[in-house]
């Protein structure tokens, strides 16, 4: 098949909070008009601060929750308009891992279960297919086969999560969606987990999404990045050009103040201050105006949109990333921060 495996089409998600006996409650925009696409044998890590909306896509793209808009095709086939029962047979194509080894493996099944359960939710499987598998499985993910009877319990967290990616693979995916699946380890166990991951993607051509916070683990899986802020992505560009040379003024503090050892490490002019603000009532225009030492009186007004640059990326910034009608903006009067907090 040629073009993306993943395409994902102006996904949007908000939640109604519930205000009372009569009146609606505030609205949640955890996820907002946000496109991106995946092809075979490659990683798009999406990163960003804790409740920028990246688990939500992961559980949007495995409809663990309904969109609010948008769609998500997986192999051509649009996914977020199917039935229940038409999920079925796409369900094997996509799979997950989850960021906790602990409580993602149910504690009565024994390895070899739990590896081969999604397996048998389609098909009966002999005694004899079901400990060929499992041995492959096992096998696969670096594990001794003789594991196969041990209940969860009697793992480390690393083997643990080496059987999620085993329960993962067994349906033969062709997209893994994995959130935050290695945060839950230790250091030295997250570079065994990862070189794994990388092994199996390029020895099975698999399209990996990987969701995470640590900019250090995305630097050595990623090969592109995707940077949400506030549910929206700010900017999407190949892993080497970001972390050598970040675009939007967001993402540059990102890497600003991750602690990975880079030389050509990026060091903020001025220094981005405050907290990130409330999905429930976002700021106008673009939402890391209030925050941005760059910010002009326009990015108050309007949401700036992610626009295609020469060198490959894609940025949504008025100031780094003007759009082709970007003689349109009403001068470049900088925005006065004191007087918004004075507000
Ligand atoms: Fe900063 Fe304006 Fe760009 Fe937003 S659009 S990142 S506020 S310069």
């Amino acid at each position: 098949m040629t073009g993306p495996l993943l395409k994902v089409e102006n996904l949007t998600k908000h939640y109604q909070l519930n205000g009372g006996f009569i009146k609606a409650g505030p609205v949640v925009r955890a996820v907002e008009d946000v496109s991106f696409s995946v092809t075979a044998g490659e990683t798009l890590c999406i990163v960003g601060e804790s409740g920028c909306g990246k688990s939500t896509i992961a559980r949007l793209l495995m409809r663990i929750v309904e969109p609010t808009a948008g769609r998500v095709m997986v192999g051509g086939t649009d996914i977020s308009s199917l039935k229940a029962h038409e999920l079925r047979a796409w369900r094997r194509q996509m799979q997950m891992v989850f960021q906790d080894p602990y409580s993602s493996l149910n504690p009565r099944l024994t390895a070899a279960q739990i590896i081969t359960e999604p397996v048998e939710n389609f098909e009966r499987l002999s005694r004899a297919q079901r400990r060929t598998l499992a041995t492959d499985l096992l096998e696969k993910v670096g594990m001794s086969p003789e594991m196969m009877h041990r209940l969860p319990s009697e793992f480390s967290g690393g083997q643990r999560q080496r059987l999620g990616i085993a329960r993962a693979l067994a349906l033969r995916p062709s997209i893994i969606v994995a959130d935050e699946a290695v945060s839950a380890l230790d250091v030295s166990v997250q570079a065994q987990i990862l070189n794994l991951l990388m092994d199996l993607q390029q020895e099975l051509g698999i399209a990996l999404l990987f969701i995470s916070h640590n900019l250090g683990v995305v630097k050595h899986i990623g090969h592109r990045v995707a940077v949400m802020y506030l549910g929206r992505i700010v900017e999407l560009a190949p892993c080497e050009m970001f972390f050598a040379n970040p675009s939007h003024p967001y993402a540059e503090a990102l890497i600003a103040a991750a602690p990975i050892p880079t030389p050509t490490r990026v060091r903020l002019q001025v220094p981005v201050e405050g907290e990130v603000p409330s999905p429930i009532n976002p700021p106008s225009g673009c939402a890391f105006h209030p925050r941005c030492p760059l910010a002009i009186e326009h990015c108050r007004v309007e949401v700036p949109h992610l626009v295609p640059m020469p060198d490959g990326r894609a940025v949504a910034c008025h100031v780094r990333a003007p759009a082709a009608d970007g003689a349109t903006l009403p001068g470049t009067v900088p925005f006065d921060h004191s007087a918004a907090r004075a507000e």
